[in-house]
């Protein structure tokens, strides 16, 4: 064993080596160091409602990511020793195995309300001091626990507008992001630079001779054993998932199959990815295009962000420099095809999104309860078409005498007979991603047009999209609904085919997703049985008739917020 003092860096989603501020700080105090992912209990078994469990679409991809730091890792000659089940216990018995050679534990933070919890237990136990009473060793005497920000800009403590409160608009959040970092906090917008050898590590040699002796209380796994892509549990998750059972049932295992063709996981890929963006222009053109769900006009991102295979200092950097040359030099694609230097407006549209990423979890940090209820009091009395209530005959039926439950199946399947939520909900199920625009419209239907609560959405959301974020889902529902911070007015009720026809004007999206629309003309595309014509009705006679009548639902929705308002100003 190494007599150099060691460091357990705990990776979480934060799953690369660069810009790693907890691995930059052991490698910096000379310590070697011992790479660990622990499968927490609460990935599988975690409260539902607070979106412990992770989603079956998370458990894929993270599969890949591990897979892909795994291999990162043991071309320094050392390997990622991965641990299950809970943090504290396995931690603790871990240091135990290694006697008192582990000087140090260091992370970098989660900002969701439960891993808050269990990371501050973990930091309270580890650092506690010896008490004549305690029956478990104290610990606090010799280890050194540390914490850093490593997957957000400015952490969120460290802002409060001029009443010493929360900000809860996002404009004056976001001016007052771009004036420090051009001020008193430029810094954070670098990324730390810094070489790994094979030195900095515990060698793969010194690790398995712990597996070897390792007994009781750490159960150490391979990565095959720990989560293979068997072991996700995808054929049960509609047992446990009220939401998803049934859905499609025969298609549990193709649905592992086509959704891992669209994963680019782990942090080379989500490098490249970064650098295509800059360098087809894309990262220039990204407000001309960010709109447009039938391009590729977004960075696509979020997943790679999500799990922290990027850090979001490195993309706002890399955006960042490229009206200071650093990044032409280095993209020369870029050079000649468009004009340089980028203008700040130009700049700014991108990495305003990555603002809105930090205002979402500041949000989630100053008002954790939000994850599951809403900011604005007033919306726990909106009427909601209940999903309990399934008889036929109740009043949650709509025209098509379809209750709640069947009606939220339809939006989940893409089959409301709006194509724009319709693709947008075939492209979610296909590919584990969908465009934000589309996010928008389609959430807005479930909410106002179904009137079913968010958080049958964000639940469906969670459990297929590869970049589900408990920060960004929440703020994204909540938004939708009208009940978070900054939300949309009530009033602003999405007609589901006015933005279809104009985001997607010659229905090339909607025919990507709708294989029973491909004979559609473009003018009927948005609304296909709307005209009435016969023949029309033939050519798509595949696609599924209008779940609800839009204006008729939008003056119940209308309506229902109105007393809400009232009963908010009585
Ligand atoms: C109902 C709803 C649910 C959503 N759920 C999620 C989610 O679970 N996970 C998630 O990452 N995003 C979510 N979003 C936000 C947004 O749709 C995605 O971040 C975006 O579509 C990802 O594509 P991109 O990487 O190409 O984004 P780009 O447009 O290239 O933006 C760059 C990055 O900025 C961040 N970003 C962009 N828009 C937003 C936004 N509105 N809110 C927060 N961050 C943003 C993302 O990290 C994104 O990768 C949701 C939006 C809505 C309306």
């Amino acid at each position: 064993m190494t007599a150099v003092p060691l460091a357990i860096i705990l990776f979480r989603n934060d799953l690369r080596l660069a810009d790693n501020p907890a691995l930059h700080y052991a490698i910096s105090q000379g310590k070697k160091i011992l790479p660990v992912f622990i499968y927490e209990d609460h990935f599988d078994n975690g409260n539902e409602a607070n979106f412990e469990r992770l989603g079956a679409a998370t458990k894929l991809w993270l599969h890949y990511s591990l897979k892909s730091l795994s291999e990162s890792i043991s071309k320094y000659g050392s390997k990622l020793l991965i641990l299950k089940g809970n943090q504290l216990e396995v931690l603790n018995a871990l240091i135990d195995k290694f006697e008192n050679s582990i000087s140090s534990v260091y992370w970098n933070r989660r900002y969701e309300p439960h891993h808050i919890k269990l990371d501050t237990e973990l930091k309270e136990f580890l650092t506690h001091e010896a008490d004549e009473n305690a029956e478990i060793e104290a610990r606090g005497q010799y280890l050194e626990v540390k914490s850093f920000g490593g997957n957000l800009l400015i952490e969120p403590w460290e802002l409060l507008n001029k009443q010493s409160k929360p900000y809860q608009v996002y404009t004056p959040f976001s001016k007052q992001y771009f004036h420090l970092f051009e001020g008193s906090m430029a810094d954070r917008i670098r990324p730390l630079e810094y070489k790994l050898s094979a030195d900095n590590f515990l060698s793969k040699e010194d690790i398995s001779k712990i597996i070897e002796n390792a007994g009781n209380g750490v159960e150490l796994q391979s990565l095959e054993s720990l989560c293979s892509i068997e072991d996700l549990n995808l054929r049960d998750r509609g047992e446990e998932n009220k939401n998803t059972k049934n859905i499609i049932p025969e298609q549990y295992h193709p649905w592992v199959d086509k959704m891992t063709k669209y994963i680019k996981a782990g942090e080379t890929k989500a490098r490249e990815a970064l650098d295509e963006f800059i360098q087809t222009n894309s990262a220039l053109s990204y407000g001309e295009k960010r709109n447009s769900p039938f391009l590729k006009g977004t960075s696509q991102l979020s997943t790679n962000l999500h799990f922290g295979e990027i850090s979001v200092r490195q993309v706002y950097a890399a955006i960042n420099n490229l009206d200071s040359g650093k990044e032409i030099s280095e993209n020369k694609a870029a050079i000649g095809a468009v004009d340089f230097p980028l203008s700040k407006a130009k700049k700014y549209d991108y990495l305003k999104q990555l603002i809105w990423r930090e205002f979402a979890h500041y949000l989630m940090y100053h008002f954790p309860h939000t994850v599951n209820q809403p900011l604005r009091e007033e919306f726990k009395h909106f009427n909601w078409r209940s999903l309990d209530d399934i008889q036929a005959g109740s009043e949650n039926q709509n025209a098509n005498k379809l209750t709640a439950h069947q009606m939220l199946k339809k939006w989940q399947q893409g089959e409301t007979g709006y194509p724009i939520v319709d693709a947008g909900m075939k492209e979610l199920w296909e590919t584990g991603w969908m465009h934000n625009r589309v996010r928008m419209i389609a959430a807005s239907f479930l909410v106002k047009d179904l009137r079913i609560h968010w958080i049958e959405g964000a639940k469906w959301f969670w459990d297929t999209l590869f970049d589900a974020d408990l920060a960004n889902n929440t703020m994204g529902w909540q938004w939708v609904a009208g009940s978070g911070a900054d939300a949309a007015p009530y009033f602003r009720i999405f007609n589901p085919t006015t933005p279809s026809e104009r985001f997607d004007p010659d229905g090339v999206y909607i025919k990507r997703w709708l294989k029973s629309l491909q004979e559609c003309s473009v003018k009927n595309i948005h609304a296909p049985l709307a005209s009435g014509d016969l023949r029309l009705i033939k050519l798509v006679q595949d696609y599924p008739a209008r779940l609800i009548d839009h204006e008729i639902e939008r003056k119940i929705a209308l309506a229902e917020f109105k007393k809400l308002r009232l009963k908010a100003t009585s």
